[in-house]
């Protein structure tokens, strides 16, 4: 699924070290100021279109033409604004729960199953969890039997019971 470009900011090229004014690549002036919008976003997440409003996203605007640019700010923006907008867990709530359990992000990684990248995005804040990986981590941070559940070792013990119990149902046992 192609993915709305202002969510990966951190990927796209730094340009926000360079001077105000800038060039407008849509009139080519040099009229591009930082500024202020009330924004009404809409952003694929988790295979669905939401909307949202941003009273206040900063942006950089062209004096000249008028024309709107996203910087590294505005993205995060967008993305902090979707997390509030669908109530996910936020990165400091999934650092602190770590750091509460004494879990490194590489370790929680493995527990849940998903890569170490994954979390690191998560919690530098460039990537949002879907609803479903929200859960598994509320559950994982809530409950001990959860946690203990995910220990590798107990996991495939309880896939291999899960699948001798199923056979044994199905030859009429
Ligand atoms: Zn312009």
């Amino acid at each position: 699924m192609p993915r709305k470009e202002y969510l990966c900011a951190t990927d796209a090229a730094e340009p926000s070290e360079k001077p105000f004014p800038r060039r407008c690549p849509e009139c080519g002036k040099v009229e591009v100021r930082p500024a202020t919008i009330a924004y009404d976003a809409e952003v694929k997440h988790d295979g669905r279109l939401h909307a949202f409003h941003i009273p206040r996203l900063q942006i950089n605007k062209c004096g000249a033409c008028g024309e709107v640019l996203f910087s590294n700010v505005s993205n995060d923006q967008v993305t902090q604004a979707l997390r509030e907008h669908l109530v996910l867990l936020s990165p400091e709530q999934i650092r602190d729960a770590l750091s509460k359990l004494g879990l490194r992000q590489k370790d929680f990684a493995e527990r849940i199953g998903v890569a170490a990248e994954t979390i690191s995005r998560w919690i530098g804040g460039t990537h949002i969890q879907s609803r479903a990986m929200d859960n598994l981590m509320r559950l994982f941070f809530e409950f001990d039997n959860v946690r203990y559940a995910l220990t590798s070792t107990v996991a495939n013990n309880m896939l291999i019971t899960t699948a001798l119990t199923s056979r044994r149902r199905r030859s009429g046992n």
